[in-house]
């Protein structure tokens, strides 16, 4: 996911380490399959969650199960994946390899020569449609002068497995993989497929991963949910653990301002010289900023904010309902800056100038200076309507050009899924509240959403009060806690299993 996310996200509870390295070829739930009856398929249409599934979920050897997994999140983190160049198809082997071992029928489709991604199906009755689990193989460079421990030795130290790729997102890679494992092992049969795909090329904008197999491969990964990221990470305040839950998307309209005037000599200034007024629209776009636009991620995120407060939720309502207010309750209420710029992100469009390009000599002025400009806009509306809001902001005189533009991607924050996520949550944190948010990145939500596939950022970890997300995120020293991705399988598996019976 793109670098901007991050900061959007912040931690939770630490826990022992374990320097274990496990054999993953055990089967820690045979025992609890023979309990249940042994290895055959669940009938068709059973609610696995109130028989067969949930007994023997709640009987495994989960100390077995998180052995085996932070033995192959190790083996993950040590394929050295960095996109550019990704060459993630050693990983996606490496997966394929203990999925065939299961007896599953993996697939890989390279988007380019060793760009792999990885498909695979556990199948249900069909009677509702496909659950996806997705996670991107590859992760972005590593500067090992400045780690702890070496990016991608995957050493297990002070309660945490280290490397680049343990939270973004080589995890969810894990726990997916790890939930098909389980659920193919206990035979179980749910209404739903379970459609496990681990992509390359996500750091870069997904052409050669989620989007080349929604452009030559839809029929494999066609689902209703996907789950993956970015969300799931704890963030502890006034007593309570939020977990976000990515529902939405900004979209992305990258572009260019050009002011354009005479060339001459600058002996003699030129007031309204191509270079100056270029300026003074930099400043304009930079101290005005843009229009607030209410929405309903918004509005949710707020309303969940206050209920957790204990205000009370009929003031709390009335006072979301005034628009003018709303900012002003959440200034008061939210005073952390970090959340404060979030929920600000999720108010407004943004246009945040990057690269700015004019003249070659100190003695002439130019005809022509640029400048490059990110810029996001929120769902419901489109990169037309955000240029002509930044439009009123330059004024005229300055063109503007579209360098690349993606659409925003939402889904309805009410969606049964979060509830699934908030239940689930709560079974290992009575503390949790799930918090729908919107976030500034592109993930490869914009790319399934085409398919119509409600994506839901959700790969849960506990992470320590200490730990800084933003840091970590794309920084140095990235690591999971283990306790808090043991913590994640379980939620992970629990939540699987309760969205297909
Ligand atoms: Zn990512």
């Amino acid at each position: 996911m793109g670098l901007r996310m991050k900061s959007e996200l912040e931690s939770i509870a630490p826990g022992p380490s374990t320097g274990r390295a496990p054999d993953h070829r055990r089967s820690p739930v045979s025992s609890a399959r023979d309990k249940a009856g042994g290895e055959s398929p669940a009938s068709p249409g059973i609610d696995c969650r109130s028989a067969a599934a949930s007994a023997v979920l709640s009987q495994l050897k989960w100390d077995d199960v998180f052995a085996e997994a932070e033995s192959i999140l190790r083996r993950l983190i040590q394929f050295e994946t960095v996109n550019p160049p990704g060459n993630e198809r050693p990983a996606a082997d490496y997966l394929a390899e203990l999925l065939r071992q299961e007896g599953f029928e993996p697939e890989i489709f390279e988007g380019a020569p060793t760009r792999a991604n990885l498909v695979c199906r556990l199948k249900g009755t069909g009677e509702k449609p496909p659950l996806q689990l997705d996670g991107h193989l590859d992760v972005v460079c590593a500067d090992e002068s400045q780690w702890t421990h070496p990016p991608f030795a995957a050493d297990v130290a002070g309660g945490y497995i280290w490397g680049r790729g343990a939270l973004d997102m080589k995890q969810m890679v894990t726990m997916s993989l790890v939930c098909m494992l389980l659920f193919k092992r206990l035979g179980v049969r749910f209404k739903r497929d379970i459609i496990f795909t681990a992509v390359a090329d996500e750091e870069t904008g997904g052409t050669h991963g989620a989007k080349y197999l929604v452009d030559n491969h839809a029929d494999r990964i066609r689902a209703e949910y996907c789950l993956g990221e970015i969300g799931g990470f704890g963030i502890s305040k006034w007593g309570k653990t939020f977990y976000p839950v990515q529902v939405a998307e900004k979209g992305l309209c990258w572009f260019e301002l050009v002011a354009r005037g005479e060339a001459g000599h600058s002996s003699i200034p030129d007031p309204d010289s191509s270079l100056i007024r270029l300026s003074e629209a930099i400043i304009r776009l930079g101290r005005n900023g843009l229009p607030r636009h209410d929405n309903v991620v918004a509005g949710h995120l707020a309303k969940a904010l206050l209920a957790s407060q204990r205000f009370p939720t009929s003031i709390a309502s009335a006072f979301l309902l005034h628009p003018r207010l709303t900012s002003l309750v959440l200034n008061r209420l939210v005073p952390e800056s970090e959340q404060a710029t979030m929920l600000s992100a999720m108010l407004h469009n943004t246009a945040s100038p990057t690269t700015l390009r004019a003249g070659g000599k100190t003695n002439i002025i130019p005809a022509v200076a640029r400048v490059e400009v990110d810029g996001r806009f929120l769902p419901g509306q489109t990169a037309e309507s955000f240029l002509a809001e930044v439009k009123d902001v330059v004024g005229p005189g300055i063109e503007i050009n579209v360098l690349k533009k993606l659409q925003p991607t939402t889904v309805d924050p009410d969606d049964p899924i979060m509830g699934a996520i908030a239940r689930v949550l709560k079974n290992h944190d009575p503390q949790a509240v799930a918090l729908p948010v919107m976030i500034s990145a592109t993930t490869n939500a914009t790319h399934y959403s085409t398919l119509n596939t409600k994506y839901f950022g959700f790969s849960p970890v506990k992470v320590a009060h200490h730990d800084s997300f933003r840091s970590m995120f794309h920084g140095a020293d990235e690591r999971i806690p283990v306790e808090g991705f043991r913590f994640g399988i379980r939620v992970l598996a629990e939540l699987v299993e309760e969205v297909c019976s």
